[in-house]
């Protein structure tokens, strides 16, 4: 049986993991927390006392680490010296595009097979088995990482050579952060003229502002009943994570010389929305945000 190391057993790879050993996979994982590790078991998962234990013997490392600098430890301090030298490596956090290519690099040059797969769609689609994986990497390395990213994921896609995974997530979230803000502002204007919220978005859900952020997560409630609007903006999909995905994209935009005008000032008023107290709450809460800025 293929066995795999789960690294980051939090919000989303406590689910991921459990979805792989309802894949029929041999699941190893390891946190540094505790609690998540104790958590974990339950589904299935045997926890390890450290990276080291977890990925020795495994025939695959599947990391969901917070951010670039703790991805760069765990493989460069410990997975490395630790993985069978067979061992394929699918990272799936949202890191930097540079932190992504140096990570890969390193571990071809050492024989690895690595893909950047980071996902779209959050905790639901997490413990659903929906993700939306984008993966960068060699040929033969996606064609490994495939079937297990399926056992987690709808959709996998290959984006392109190393790196293109964390590029088309990047992209994705700052459309995303943008959009969002966009539909904010709209039902505020509505409001002000005194449109109907779910009239708006009769019309609106049917004509040329269709959008995902006001179909699929609409920030009023009422028209949407799963989105977090419906649940006091009980996340979701963090504001503090949105402003981390704008923030990777910033860096980007200025490392490529890419104009991106309306992704710097979304997050701006991320952080401005973060900063007055909104980083626990879902990103479509920006909308009591914004009302309040204007009223
Ligand atoms: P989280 O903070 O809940 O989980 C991260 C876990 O990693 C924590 O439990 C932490 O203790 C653990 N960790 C830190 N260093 C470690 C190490 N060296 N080895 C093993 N574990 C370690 O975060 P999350 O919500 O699960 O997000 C994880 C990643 O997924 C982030 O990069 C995030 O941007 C991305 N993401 C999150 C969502 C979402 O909706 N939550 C959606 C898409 C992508």
């Amino acid at each position: 049986m293929t066995r795999i190391a789960f690294l980051g057993l939090g919000n989303m790879g406590s689910r991921m993991a459990a979805n792989l050993v309802k894949g029929g996979f041999e699941v190893v994982g390891f946190d540094p927390v505790e609690a998540a590790r104790v958590q974990t078991a339950a589904s299935g998962i045997k926890p390890e006392a450290s990276v080291e234990s977890a990925v020795s013997g495994a025939d695959a490392v599947v990391s969901m680490l917070p951010a670039g600098p703790q991805v760069r430890e765990a493989y460069e301090a410990h997975v490395f010296g630790a993985a069978r030298s067979d061992a394929l490596f699918l990272e799936c956090s949202t890191i930097d595009v540079e932190s992504a290519r140096v990570v890969t690099a390193a571990a071809t040059a050492r024989g690895f097979l690595m893909v950047d797969a980071p996902v779209s769609g959050g905790v639901a689609a997490a413990e659903a088995g929906t993700l939306t994986f984008m993966v960068g990497g060699a040929d033969d390395a996606f064609a490994h990482a495939k079937p297990i990213l399926e056992k987690m994921g709808r959709a996998v896609i290959h984006a392109g050579a190393s790196g293109a995974g964390q590029a088309a997530k990047v992209c994705n979230n700052m459309l995303l952060g943008i959009s969002m803000i966009a539909t904010c502002e709209a039902f505020l204007l509505a409001e002000k003229l005194g449109l109907d919220a779910q009239k708006f978005y009769d019309i609106a859900s049917k004509a040329s502002g269709q959008c995902w952020s006001l179909t699929s997560y609409c920030p009023v409630p009422g028209p949407v009943p799963a989105a977090p609007s419906n649940r006091d903006y009980a996340p979701g999909f963090t504001a503090a994570m949105m402003l981390k995905d704008l923030r990777l994209a910033h860096e980007a935009a200025m490392s490529s010389g890419a104009a991106t005008p309306l992704g710097a000032h979304a997050e701006k008023l991320y952080e401005a929305f973060t900063a007055a107290g909104g980083a626990t709450k879902d990103f479509s809460g920006i909308i009591r945000f914004l009302g309040r800025a204007v009223n």
